[in-house]
């Protein structure tokens, strides 16, 4: 299922927030163990699955990273990212989940993650030429 476009205005200094949060949390990720088995050191809500063939079954979940954006038009819409190990048939299967504005959480790979993180520093990046380009015309 593809998920509904979610929005969020937010200020430059929210921007770079978010895309601490999201390098941050790919990071996590990308630092955890991908052995099924043991609860990763960051694991905030931890759910047992019942036993399977290969043995115990486990979701663990880190705390979210969040961040509350406000815009001239959007005002506090919180922008949330958490890791996710799921061991599951003697694997472990590690992702992300984005939240925006409290809607279906979007499940993004490290690479993406700091993708969106990017695109949001070139968007304050060119915010910024553009304010620096109008104060030098005056
Ligand atoms: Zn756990």
């Amino acid at each position: 299922m593809v998920p509904d476009r979610v929005y969020a205005e937010m200020t430059m200094p929210q921007a770079f927030m978010v895309a601490e949060i999201l390098f941050g949390a790919a990071d996590l990720h990308d630092l955890t163990s991908p052995v099924h088995g043991n609860c990763p050191l960051w694991c905030a809500t931890h759910q047992d699955s019942r036993l399977d063939a290969v043995g115990r079954g486990a979701f663990h979940c880190s705390r979210q990273f969040s961040v509350e954006a406000h815009g001239p038009e959007l005002r506090k819409v919180d922008v949330s990212i958490s890791v996710l190990a799921i061991d599951a048939g003697g694997q472990r299967t590690l992702t992300m989940e984005l939240v925006v504005a409290g809607r279906e959480p979007i499940r993004l790979t490290a690479a993406e993650a700091r993708q969106l993180a990017v695109q949001l520093l070139n968007a304050v990046d060119a915010h910024t030429t553009a304010l620096a380009d109008a104060s030098a015309t005056r």
